[in-house]
């Protein structure tokens, strides 16, 4: 009988850790899709790392441009000259 009810308090025990770990695994995912989002140089609004242009500026830093300021910057030089 004392055996029975070990048994289960252990099978509970286990269910619970692999539930919980289960669900830090699903939380983790947002924050995975998350690290792809960069904010934009010029506006720090936040993009898609994939809809943005990357440029390095010196030797080590990296500037990321999302395509609206890209075309602001575009225009601007369009009525510069
Ligand atoms: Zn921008």
């Amino acid at each position: 009988m004392v055996v029975t009810v070990l048994a289960i308090a252990f099978l509970i025990i286990i269910g619970s850790v692999a539930y919980f770990g289960f669900k830090a695994c699903i939380q983790r995912a947002p924050d995975a899709r998350e690290q792809q989002v960069e904010k934009c140089a010029i506006c720090r609004k936040k993009f898609d790392k994939a809809e943005m242009l990357l440029r390095e500026i010196g030797d080590y830093k990296l500037l990321y441009f999302c395509r609206e300021c890209v075309l602001k910057l575009y225009a601007d030089l369009g009525l510069k000259n």
